[in-house]
Parts: structure tokens; C-alpha cells; sequence
């Protein structure tokens, strides 16, 4: 199951559209200082004449022009106070071929306005654009980028892990789960932990190529505190691969279609991400932690649900195909409002902050 083929978040503006249940996401502000810190650093250090900015994973909702929107407002502000012409910002929003960009292109006029009226802001030259393409691989040419953010997004695997749909004398190696679950064996586990080691090297290899010498990187993507396998994200899955179990037992959902499902994600403990950049020795490491968000951000079981389906919703229609996905999100919403939101489910964000080390 390759992700660029069919993953995007919910598009449109609808209620279940991930423009409309992006709140959550927002909590990702809280990385703020580190955006802001590493903006500043790479204009003071570098003081370019154009300056060019990429969010990679941006999806259709309003979180994109929230960070393009931050960015802005902390160079025009950094200019004025260090009395500088402001650098003509070149400003890419990248996402999958799927992702709906006509959504995201429509919300460009109120950024425009939002712009307009920001005291800090609104004498900066920019120009945005939209670049469809997978943050695996390269997206720019060579030492083109000044600063990359990513948010949300690094968590997305670029396939479900290869071998998990390999057989056992026909009993299927990860039966009955979508993801690392209680009952999941270490080679599932070993096969999730060296897709990741291998997705986020090809990511940090590229944007190494892409960055201008001195140039950032600021990313959040949902980690791990525990060293096991015992996290948040592994507790939600497990949630839904046991509705989707009692869907099979009543024969709504085919059992075969079950076992090959493998949700393509992946949260790394801080000493897994680690050590894959470490490995490389390509960056300097300016902060890494991890931040512990409340899902009760969001109030209300159906809205957790919501959330749920515009971020997942796409990926499982791919799969099982439309004739479930309103079932198995109506048993979501009732499960996350007697279980998630009652008992206060944490998630766990890894905030990063790498720069680019002068090549030998
Ligand atoms: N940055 C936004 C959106 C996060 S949703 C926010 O913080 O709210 C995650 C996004 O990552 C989705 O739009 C998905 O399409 C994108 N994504 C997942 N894998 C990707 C890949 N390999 N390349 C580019 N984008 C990817």
C-alpha cells in the first residue's frame, strides 16, 4: 500500500473535511518559539535578498496560511527592529498530488487580507505557491530552501511497512490488527521501526540537498514517550482495529480485507528520531522534545470522531471502500465519547529543530 496513490486528508470545506477539523492540529502552535527562533536565526545569519520557505505536508485546511501567516509576521517584525529591507519571500505549500490544493488556493484571499492588515507583515514582498509532490524524495533544486516546516505530517510513512502482509502458514503476520497492537509480534514491530529509519533518512537526505548552507528545519510530527510500543497512537489503534473486528464478526467486514490493512504511520520515541539523524551526521540537532497535547483540545466524543475521520477517513475508504467508512466512524465517535475524551487521552508531539552543517 503505497501512501502517495491514495493518501489526503479529507478535502473541501464540508463538516467532515479536514479544513473544518483542523483544531487539533492548531495545538501545534505551541512549537511557535522554535519557528520563531529558527526564522530569525537563518535571516540574521544569512540576510538574503529573497528568502524562500516550505511547508511539506501542508494539506487543504487553514493550518498552512496559520504557519506561512507566523512566518510573516516574525520576518517583518525581525526587519523593522534590525531596520533592514525585508527579504521577497518565496513561499511553497507542498503536499501530495491528491491533496486537495484547489481548497487551499481559495483560502489565499484571506490570507491576502489577513496580510493586509498586520502591522509587522504587510510591507513584506511574497509570492505563494503550491508544489504537489512526496516530501520522500526531492522537491526543490539544490541549496534553494532557506527554511522548511513540516507539521503533522512526518508521522505518514510513505507505505505501509513491506513483509506485513507476508503469511505464517496462512495465518496473516499482523491478524486482526491496523497497527502495532497488544498482540502484534517484534517482526512487526522491527518491520514499522525500519520503514520509518528508512523514510526519514530519504527526508532528511533530500532536504540536506535542498537547503541553502546555514538553512533549517522545523519539525512536529506525533512521537512516542514510551520506550515500547504502548503509546497513545498504538491505544487509539487498537480502539479501531477492535470495531473493525466486531465488524467482521457481524459480517460487515470481510476478515481478509482486516488482516492486509496496515495503517502506513508511524510515532518514534525522541531516541529513534535520534539516532536516524545522528546516524546521517548531516545536521546539527538545535532542539529536540518532546510536548504532550490533551485530545480534550477538542471537546465531545463526535468531534474527536470528526477529526478522526478527515485524517483517516480517505486512507480507510481506500481500503475497504466506501460502503463501511460511515459505520465504523459512527462506532468511533461513540467509543471516543465514552473513552477518549473521559478518560483524557494525551498525545505525544516531536517538536525538532535541525540545521543544515557545512558540507566538508
Ligand atoms: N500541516 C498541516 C496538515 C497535516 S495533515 C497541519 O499541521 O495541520 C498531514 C498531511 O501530510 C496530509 O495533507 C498528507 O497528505 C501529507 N503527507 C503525508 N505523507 C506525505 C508525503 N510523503 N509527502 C507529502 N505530504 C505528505
Amino acid at each position: 500500500m503505497e501512501v502517495k496513490k491514495f493518501l489526503h486528508m479529507a478535502g473541501g470545506i464540508g463538516e467532515s473535511s479536514y479544513a473544518s477539523n483542523s483544531k487539533f492540529q492548531k495545538s501545534i502552535l505551541a512549537i511557535r518559539p522554535l519557528l520563531e527562533e529558527a526564522v530569525i536565526e537563518v535571516h540574521k545569519s544569512l540576510l538574503p535578498e529573497k528568502m524562500v520557505v516550505a511547508d511539506l505536508g501542508c494539506s487543504s485546511g487553514p493550518n498552512a496560511f496559520l504557519v506561512l501567516t507566523e512566518v510573516m509576521k516574525i520576518i517583518g517584525k525581525q526587519c523593522q527592529q534590525m531596520g533592514v529591507q525585508p527579504p521577497e519571500m518565496q513561499l511553497f505549500l507542498s503536499d501530495l498530488p491528491g491533496n486537495d490544493f484547489n481548497t487551499l488556493f481559495r483560502l489565499l484571499d484571506d490570507f491576502e487580507e489577513c496580510m493586509k492588515a498586520e502591522k509587522d507583515a504587510s510591507s513584506v514582498l511574497h509570492f505563494v505557491a503550491g508544489l504537489p509532490g512526496s516530501f520522500y524524495g526531492r522537491l526543490f533544486p539544490s541549496q534553494s530552501v532557506h527554511l522548511f516546516h513540516s507539521s503533522n505530517s512526518l508521522h505518514w510513512i510513505s507505505q505501509a511497512p513491506e513483509g506485513l502482509d507476508s503469511k505464517t502458514e496462512h495465518v496473516p503476520l499482523n491478524r486482526g490488527n491496523i497497527y502495532i497492537g497488544k498482540t502484534s509480534s517484534s517482526h512487526v514491530v522491527n518491520l514499522y521501526q525500519y520503514q520509518f529509519k528508512r523514510d526519514f533518512t530519504l527526508f532528511l537526505n533530500s532536504r540536506f540537498n535542498e537547503l541553502v548552507p546555514g538553512g533549517q528545519m522545523v519539525l512536529a510530527f506525533l512521537g512516542r514517550k514510551e520506550k515500547d510500543q504502548n503509546g497513545p497512537l498504538n491505544s487509539v489503534m487498537e480502539a479501531i482495529s477492535k470495531l473493525l473486528n466486531s465488524m467482521v464478526l457481524e459480517g460487515l467486514v470481510e476478515e481478509e480485507k482486516l488482516d492486509s490493512f496496515n495503517m502506513p504511520l508511524y510515532a518514534p520515541s525522541m531516541e529513534e528520531a535520534e539516532a536516524v539523524i545522528n546516524a546521517q551526521g548531516l545536521y546539527e540537532i538545535v532542539h529536540i522534545k518532546m510536548t504532550e497535547v490533551n485530545m480534550d483540545t477538542i471537546q465531545g466524543g463526535e468531534n474527536v470522531a470528526m477529526s478522526m475521520q478527515s485524517v483517516f477517513g480517505p486512507v480507510i475508504l481506500g481500503h475497504f471502500g466506501a460502503g463501511i467508512v460511515d459505520e465504523l466512524f459512527s462506532r468511533i465517535s461513540k467509543f471516543a465519547a465514552e473513552h477518549l475524551v473521559k478518560e483524557e487521552t494525551k498525545v505525544h508531539f516531536l517538536a525538532v529543530c535541525l540545521k543544515k552543517k557545512e558540507q566538508m
